[in-house]
């Protein structure tokens, strides 16, 4: 063990002064450039990122801008990096820290909060008042990577240790980027109310979200779990993972009919809507049972009306989440660890990280029915080797 001050180091991960990292310039434009490798702070470590998977908020970051929110605007031509599904291997400790240890490889949550508003303190750390409040004199020490930190497009990234998931031997770099988006499934139904054991559950759109979303609540003992969409290869991969009926709505007439008919004839409990479907919330209100609730778990492109009077008139709780909060992150890779559910199902194809552009417009235009897109670094693998 080498102490460069109070960071530790270790001399089988040495750490270089620059890293390649992608980045953000004008909306859609990223270039890879030499950045210096950050040093991790109070309660920091830094990881060396060996896989990250593209998510569609990636996407909408990298030509749009919002949700990220660099320097308390759009993030564009500020050396920013986006990427935030990441897993790695801890190459450098920050002061004081001793939760993990150098060579342990992590996945990591997104968001860290500023640990010091009334939601970070709820331990809503996801719903942090001090979103992007982190620079000049404004700041409040708020982190999420990719979105107002530097993420994960690159060789290394600083983490919060609050924001680290140990990863099991048994999982691949590959499937440990899936955790987190197992880790959004399960702070949906963490928010409905946690116990679905036995409680009916619709989960609409079968993009990553839904699809583990299908696969989460029936790891947690929800029947029936009935998965909806428009493709049909992408229900039987929901139908892999754990749901007991799909429905393709492109081919039912009247949706709503379909699903009681599946449940018993009655409203379910609760619906998990990822779709994002301009009329998905009026649906969704059909689907359940008085009194029953349903969480929204995508952004529509538009603001469609609502019937607010039937929500009023069937008591029908409405939960909009962020993330993954609640440490959900830490209940999902325990569900894959112990193989509830195969999550590389969802895991369609892989990139080098040079190759960024081009795993970014498989990503967005769906090239080959692409669903979860993974980019690797290399020096996991040489380091492999280098053991042999
Ligand atoms: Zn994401
Ligand atoms: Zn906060």
């Amino acid at each position: 063990m080498a102490m460069q001050g109070k960071v530790t180091t270790h001399k089988d991960y040495p750490i270089p002064e620059t890293m390649k990292a992608w980045v953000l310039g004008d909306p859609g434009e990223l270039t890879l450039a030499d950045k210096p490798v950050p040093s991790p702070g109070k309660a920091e470590v830094l990881v060396r990122i060996d896989a990250v998977a593209i998510c569609a908020t990636d996407l909408e970051i990298i030509h749009h801008g919002p949700p990220a929110q660099i320097h308390g605007g759009d993030p564009f031509n500020k050396n920013f990096t986006p990427g935030h599904e990441y897993m790695g291997t801890v190459v450098a400790l920050g002061p004081g820290v001793d939760e993990y240890a150098i060579g342990e490889r992590v996945t990591v949550e997104i968001h860290a909060g500023c640990g010091q508003c009334k939601r970070c303190r709820e331990g809503m750390y996801t719903s942090c008042h001090n979103y992007g409040k982190n620079y000049g004199d404004v700041d409040k020490g708020h982190r999420a990577n990719g979105f107002t930190t530097d993420g994960g497009f690159a060789e290394y990234a600083i983490n919060s240790v609050n924001t680290l998931v140990h990863v099991d031997d048994s999982m691949s770099d590959e499937e440990a980027t899936l955790v987190v988006t197992a880790g959004t499934a399960m702070y949906g139904l963490t928010e409905l109310g946690g116990l679905v054991a036995g409680e009916s559950v619709v989960v609409t759109g079968p993009g990553p979200i839904g699809l583990l979303g299908a696969a989460v609540a029936k790891a947690l003992g929800a029947q029936p779990v009935i998965l909806t969409g428009t493709r049909d290869n992408r229900l039987e991969i929901g139908k892999q993972l754990g749901a007991d009926h799909v429905v393709n709505v492109r081919k039912e007439e009247n949706v709503v009919e379909k699903i009681r008919e599946l449940n018993g004839g009655k409203g379910v409990d609760y619906v998990v809507e990822c779709s994002g479907a301009p009329q998905a919330l009026n649906e969704a209100a059909q689907m359940v049972n008085r009194g029953g609730r349903i969480c929204l778990a995508a952004f529509p492109g538009s603001s469609p009306e609502v019937d607010i009077a039937y929500l009023v008139r069937n008591n029908i709780y409405l939960y909009g989440i962020r993330g993954e909060g609640k440490t959900a992150t830490h209940r999902a890779e325990a569900f894959m660890r112990q193989k509830r559910f195969d999550a590389t199902l969802i895991h369609t194809h892989t990139f080098q990280m040079e190759d960024l552009p081009e795993a970014l417009r498989y990503a967005k235009d769906r090239v080959e029915d692409a669903i979860k897109v993974v980019v690797k670094n290399k020096h996991a693998e040489a380091q492999r080797v280098a053991a042999e």
